[in-house]
């Protein structure tokens, strides 16, 4: 459903984010903003912050921020859509109804039946798991050898299918649900003229949907009868897709939020072996290989995901290519690896819940190290091998989105592999210039690729950090200061954007600030956070509302209780103003100076090397000129 401007105009005017936040956290009050724990990482004091009067939150240990809307499509993870029918509701503002086409109201109730004899199933299997004799004496025991408590059984609505034809069928039709509808949903099968239910003597998994519907099972045998397969799964059915599902999902969403980590298993019993140490922000694959679907479905709640592998090399072979993909996802991935032999359902039995979480803590390694370290290990010597072991973790280093983790990977495998950081980089841009020719992310358009910057004396931060956030203080001077007096009739707004009208902004969200900023104003209108909260895009409203909640005012009320006034920023503007445009200067200068220099490693005709020579001359005087203002401001 479409949803027109005039609704959105109308639940802006009449939302409160207090109340909206509200009813997800415990808001106090202090000084002029509202406090609480953040919802959205695992914190013990608050940092996170709602300015009523602006409209909008910020937390200071995640660097969540946003609106009111933005925060109920993060927290509830909706669609802007979605978000706006739910808070449409929640203020009685009435939506047009949609008429839904005769095909779609019939797809919706097939699925609400499946829906229903789907839960019908599995509590009928729960309930055979232990009241029935069979599966108290088969089902149920094997559980409890496996060390499962009767809560955990309960958590995961574990049951039992009895070894017999029609357990199920006989149980489901006397309820009066049609045989048709069982076999849609998967639970029976019909060949020939035989009707007889899919699952018999097995102990049942029930995979649900995210929001805690059961939508299909997974059935472990328990005899060993080699003809019949140890696992068997539910089928495709109009509500169970399995490359979209993830096994423990709807226990675990709100835990991978918290911890901002998404541990991947492969199969149900380390699910459960996990929450038995509990750990809960946890899912499994479960029988398929990880799909790009799957991966979607963890970032909706975490970027980042920490596979545990079993200790098994080949088996680890096959799937660096799953965790390629998730790096392709535009997340951030983690490898844990267990003793050979060992998986994470046997070795948490083996060490205890104890040993295993600080196991998981311990070994937890960046994938992209792990992926150089194995490949490495296994080309031995071999130079040519060596140089296949470049290429491919070149590959998987190209797939990421971040610019700055790509130039920090490239240091890191440079020392590991023994190869020249300038060769690696090299062959990155070759790669990446190759994919520019299919699809270009935007973000390679905008920001030429930083090289990886040798370690500043005094920061950690790589070069193209410090440029950005001396961007970002650009446009927070911009937006707080814009038409304070930074000289004789000469506001600050003027004066800056003189001095970076030569200059192109290497951050694409504080260069669309500056567009809108100069735009503004060429139509003679005045350019403040509210102009930008309402008409910039979601990157834009998130820096607004992070730039507009400072911890400084923050403690405008501590200040005034103990009578304590330091001085304003406002009184020393021009100084601000001058040390940010210096700085931004001194950034850019250094970048320019390495990307210069790294043309010189492709660079073959001598006329070429000749001109980067002489730019790098340049560039060099430059830097050395900027240093010395900015010392000077900075001392004087
Ligand atoms: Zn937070």
């Amino acid at each position: 459903m479409r949803i027109g401007q005039e609704i959105i105009a109308e639940l802006q005017q009449r939302l409160d984010i207090e109340e909206v936040v509200g009813d997800y956290v415990t808001l106090k009050r202090k000084g002029r903003n509202l406090w609480a724990c953040c919802p959205f990482h695992d914190e013990k004091s608050p940092s996170f912050s709602v300015a009523p009067d602006k409209g909008i939150y910020k937390c200071f240990g995640c660097g969540k921020a946003g609106d009111a809307i933005n925060f109920v499509m993060e927290v509830d993870s909706l669609s802007f859509t979605d978000a706006v029918k739910q808070l449409a509701q929640k203020y009685g503002i009435e939506l047009p109804e949609e008429e839904p086409e005769p095909q779609e109201l019939q797809e919706h109730q097939e699925k609400e039946s499946l829906y229903i004899v789907l839960k019908f199933a599995a509590d009928y299997f729960q309930q055979l798991l232990t009241e029935h004799p069979e599966g108290k004496s088969i089902g149920y025991s094997y559980l409890k050898e496996r060390g499962f408590p009767d809560a955990i059984i309960k958590k995961f609505e574990l049951g039992y299918s009895v070894d017999a034809w029609d357990g199920l069928l006989k149980a489901a039709t006397d309820k009066g649900y049609s045989t048709d509808l069982l076999e849609k949903a998967g639970l029976i099968i019909r060949k020939d003229d035989k009707t007889y239910d899919r699952f018999r003597g097995r102990v049942i998994f029930p995979i649900h949907h995210p929001s805690g519907k059961p939508i299909a099972f997974g059935a472990r045998q328990l005899k060993t009868d080699k003809k019949q397969p140890k696992y068997i799964n539910s089928p495709e059915t109009p509500v169970y897709h399995k490359s979209n599902v993830l096994y423990g999902m709807h226990l675990a969403k709100k835990l991978i939020r918290q911890h901002d980590n998404c541990y991947l298993v492969e199969g149900y019993t380390d699910v459960i072996s996990l929450h038995l140490c509990g750990i809960e922000n946890v899912v499994a694959s479960s029988g398929t290989s990880l799909t790009t679907e799957q991966i979607r479905l963890i970032s909706r709640y975490s970027r980042h995901i920490t596979v545990l592998y079993d200790g098994d090399p080949a088996g680890m072979k096959a799937s660096l290519r799953g965790i390629d993909m998730i790096l392709e996802g535009g997340l951030l991935a983690k490898v844990v690896v267990f003793p050979e032999g060992e998986d994470p359902d046997s070795y948490s039995r083996k060490v205890g819940a104890t040993a295993f979480n600080n196991y998981l803590k311990e070994e937890a390694t960046d994938f992209v190290v792990f992926k150089t370290k194995f490949l490495l290990k296994e080309a031995g010597n071999d130079p040519l091998r060596r140089t296949e072991v470049a290429r491919d973790i070149i590959s998987s280093i190209a797939l990421l989105s971040d610019p700055v983790a790509q130039s920090v990977y490239l240091r890191e495998c440079s020392n590991l592999l023994n190869i020249d950081e300038a060769v690696l980089m090299a062959e990155l841009q070759k790669l990446l210039r190759r994919k520019k020719g299919q699809d270009v992310p935007e973000q390679y358009e905008a920001a030429p690729l930083p090289q990886a910057a040798p370690a500043e004396p005094q920061k950690a931060t790589t070069s193209e950090e410090s440029l950005s956030l001396q961007e970002k203080e650009s446009v927070r001077l911009l937006l707080r200061y814009g038409f304070h007096q930074v000289g004789e009739n000469l506001p600050l707004h003027q004066y800056l954007l003189q001095e970076v009208a030569e200059i192109e902004f290497q951050t694409p969200v504080y260069r669309e600030i500056l567009h809108l900023y100069r735009q503004q104003l060429e139509s003679g209108q005045v350019i403040n956070e509210q102009f930008l909260l309402q008409h910039g895009s979601a990157a834009v409203k998130e820096v607004v509302a992070d730039l507009s909640i400072s911890r400084y005012e923050l403690s405008d009320a501590w200040q005034e209780r103990h009578n304590i006034y330091t001085t304003q920023e406002s009184d020393h503007l021009e100084k601000a103003a001058l040390q940010n445009i210096l700085r931004l200067k001194f950034r850019l200068v250094r970048t320019l100076i390495r990307e210069n220099q790294q043309q010189l490693h492709t660079a073959v005709i001598p006329e070429e090397v000749d001109q980067i020579l002489l730019v790098h001359q340049e560039l060099k005087k430059a830097e050395m000129e900027l240093a010395a203002l900015l010392g000077n401001v900075i001392a004087g």
